[in-house]
């Protein structure tokens, strides 16, 4: 039988510090010990350090490595999705470059992939050395996701996962540009596990993901998954407008028939006229939102299915 082969595709950006040890960790823990064979895909993301020169001096050394270089930084996603496109691996595991996920872990993947699971992810249950802002803003933002998405996700899901041949196949005909490669994949399905990890501090060196990329990430999450919002938007507006309409017909009837005991003033009646006017605004912003909505998901062009197998 044919040896399986896996590949480890590892996003990189201005990682010099860390590149070399990471790959001697690999080296040891995993290369050596697997029984598979194993290359690995660095995908240089326009670094401006010493990155890729450390990369391909690794290259010329081992056959286990390759790299794809981007001609710019596009960001972790992208980078990712070049790492994918160009690894031939039977099954292909995402890593980041700054040692944040356990090694130990592949093989566990590899074991259940072996098991028949498709998509096995790494799930982050402890962040050792995280700031503030990372740890309430993924709470909050799984928060977020759940009440305007609309859809559950386990809280701590990662790119740290192993994902089978067939879900690459069809994780590169995915077309749409605003991504979240883990969306992304949880969205094309297939036979799934979990295995909780605790991420290691960074190496070395500072996360590059700053907290507005990670805000506009988790934008992107939402908005790309769901038009929910755009739908409370036409809802708050016909909430407003009903009740407007409600109270000005209020106030009219008490003053015109029951003598005004209210003591209502012209301007109160105009704030009313506004907020009726404002409410019948957002209901049709939200009208342009459900067309919207629909050229949006044209736009996104996904395919409409996604067959597992066939004969
Ligand atoms: N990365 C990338 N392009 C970017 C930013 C980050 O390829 O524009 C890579 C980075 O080199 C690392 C991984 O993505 O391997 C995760 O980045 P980082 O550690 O900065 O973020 P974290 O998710 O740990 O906060
Ligand atoms: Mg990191």
């Amino acid at each position: 039988m044919k040896q399986e082969l896996i590949s480890i595709v590892i996003p990189v950006y201005n990682e010099e510090s860390n590149i070399a040890w990471f790959y001697s960790e690999l080296k040891t823990q995993l290369i050596k010990k697997s029984s598979h064979n194993i290359e690995i895909i660095y995908v240089d993301d326009g670094s401006t350090d010493r990155s890729l020169d450390i990369i391909k001096d690794l290259a010329k050394h081992s056959d286990t490595v390759r790299y794809v270089v981007l001609s710019r930084n596009f960001g972790k996603e992208a980078a990712t999705s070049a790492g994918l496109a160009y690894a031939s691996g039977d099954a292909v595991v995402i890593m980041d470059a700054d040692g944040q996920h356990p090694i130990e872990l592949v093989g566990e993947f590899i074991k259940l992939w072996h098991e028949g699971f498709e998509v096995i992810v790494g799930v982050r249950s402890g962040n050792i050395g995280e700031g503030f802002v990372k740890r309430y803003g993924s709470v909050l933002f799984y928060r977020l996701l759940r009440i305007i998405g609309g859809k559950s996700v386990t809280p701590g899901t990662t790119d740290f996962r192993l994902i089978d041949r067939k879900v690459v196949d069809q994780f590169i005909k995915l077309t749409e540009r605003n991504r979240v490669t883990r969306d992304l994949i949880d969205w094309l399905g297939y036979r799934r596990a979990e295995i909780p990890f605790e991420a290691n501090a960074r190496h070395a060196g500072n996360a590059t993901y700053s907290t507005r990329k990670l805000f506009s990430l988790a934008i992107n999450g939402i908005v790309s998954h769901s038009t929910r919002p755009l739908k409370i938007i036409a809802l708050i507006g016909s909430i407003i407008s009903v009740l407007s309409g409600f109270l000005a017909t209020l106030f009219l009837i008490q003053r015109y028939f029951l003598g005004d005991p209210l003591n209502i003033t012209g301007s109160a009646l105009l704030a009313l006229f506004v907020t009726f006017l404002v409410g019948i605004v957002l209901v049709c912003q939200g009208l342009l939102a459900l067309y919207l909505e629909s050229v949006y998901y044209e736009a996104q062009n996904r395919p409409l299915y996604v067959v597992r197998e066939s004969k």
